[in-house]
């Protein structure tokens, strides 16, 4: 196996430039968004032909999203009208552990600064450039490849191989979330972010939501009599004394016990948008915040999700209101809008030891590592009853930027680890 994915390098390589060479920036279907289409119907149908070659049973549909309007994590404007899902089984020939393979397609915009198009998977160095070779149609890639090698060397597998291409992961995840609902699952997933070839196993918990807060309008450069007079607010200036309650509950958290884990950073709440006034010589009416926080698995409710610190934001900013004769009387208001549950795998999971032992054959370390964000693999996890570690080539640090890129060697040494890691899991057939 390991001497014909040298021998066919360069097939990995025009592989991994033709997923890239889709522009699948990531749609938001938000009302008055301007970037609502993209190419992942046509990457969706190159996929479903190529695992088809493979032998695979190829599922390709459009979930509903009624289907999923009370989902926690589903945007009210989400939807998949034109933006096909593709599952591809292989059906192994009985006996063995089925894994999931689980890629998102998605990437996230290209932004300034880039040497060659994003687009153009353009080949310097022994590098493939572009927006999502690292994160992660790379890792993609790499383990169709590795399938595509069993295949090719003769490799008949005891267990199913469900391959999943989902799109959404870089905004809602709703893709992944709608291939559970479909039924797909297996004794184990790996999903081949980049982690350079360690192992995610614990992420945090995001919450996302946005915070109003009110105040009132008037002419700026007249003084304003006090506000029970008629007199006007300002409510970014209320809004600044919100946000400095929310820096001391970051710092209240940084000590707390219940806020370390031993793979993931500690918790903050950041302010990540902020929007107030309308005219520059009016006292500014209303402000909005857009604020960002992260959990840990031992601060999740019973039901996995974030309500708990989710209260206690809520909490810290209705104290600060209390103590602002203004906001006591026109409090701020909420509006939350993505509750991601964070999850953990068990280091003693079969998954992690056949990993480390793909490795252990070709002189890899492969580590188990926190994430401090998220990744598809942790719904799998949480709601699929399949632990499923992120496994893939490339740097996480090289995605989200300009002239991200994917190494060769990288690639080569991903299909490889899989190629091991898919036998030893599914087994041989006999
Ligand atoms: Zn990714």
């Amino acid at each position: 196996m390991d001497d014909w994915i040298s021998t066919h390098e360069d097939d990995l390589v025009e592989l991994v430039r033709a997923l890239v060479r889709f522009d699948t920036t990531s749609v938001d279907l938000s009302p008055g968004s301007r970037h609502t289409e993209n190419e992942e119907a046509a990457l969706q149908a190159y996929m479903g032909e190529r695992l088809g070659r493979l032998g695979a049973d190829v599922d390709q549909w459009e979930p509903d999203a009624a289907e999923f309007a009370d989902h926690p994590m589903m945007p009210p404007w989400h939807h998949w009208q034109d933006r096909p899902l593709t599952v591809g089984t292989l059906r192994g020939a009985g006996g063995g552990r089925s894994l999931v393979v689980n890629g998102h397609i998605d990437v996230v915009a290209a932004g300034e600064g880039w040497t060659s198009p994003p687009f153009a998977a353009d080949v310097r160095d022994g590098r493939i450039y572009g927006r999502g070779a690292c994160d992660m149609k790379g890792g993609v890639g790499a383990a169709l490849f590795a399938l595509e090698t069993l295949r090719a060397c003769g490799v008949a597998l005891a267990g199913d191989v469900v391959f999943e291409s989902v799109p959404d992961e870089e905004t809602c995840a709703m893709g992944t979330i709608a291939a559970i609902a479909r039924g797909y699952r297996g004794d184990a997933g790996l999903v081949p972010e980049p982690t350079r070839n360690n192992l995610w196993i614990a992420t945090r918990g995001l919450l996302h939501g946005t915070l109003t807060v009110p105040g009132r309008s008037a002419h700026v450069e007249m003084n304003q009599p006090p506000w029970r007079e008629g007199g006007g607010v300002n409510a970014i200036a209320k809004a600044a004394h919100v946000l400095g309650a929310l820096d001391g509950l970051s710092s209240e958290w940084a000590e707390r016990e219940d806020k370390r884990h031993p793979l993931l950073g500690t918790p903050a709440v950041h302010p990540t948008g902020i929007r107030g006034g309308t005219f520059i010589s009016n006292v500014p009416e209303s402000c909005e915040v857009d604020l960002n926080t992260t959990y840990l698995p031992a601060n999740a409710d019973g039901s996995g999700y974030g309500s708990i610190p989710r209260g206690e934001i809520e909490r810290a900013v209705a104290n600060a209101a209390s103590a602002d004769d203004w906001l006591a009387e026109h409090p701020p208001t909420w509006s939350w809008f993505t509750d991601y549950p964070p999850s953990e795998i068990d280091p003693g999971s079969p998954i992690i030891a056949v990993a480390q032992e793909a490795g252990r054959e070709l002189g890899v370390e492969v580590v188990p590592e926190g994430i401090d964000t998220t990744y598809d693999g942790a719904l799998l996890t949480l709601f699929a009853d399949t632990p499923s570690p992120a496994f893939g080539p490339g740097d996480l640090t090289r995605a989200h930027a300009p002239d991200e890129w994917v190494g060769i060697d990288e690639l080569v040494l991903s299909a490889r680890l899989y190629a091991r890691a898919i036998v030893a899991w599914c087994g041989e057939a006999r």
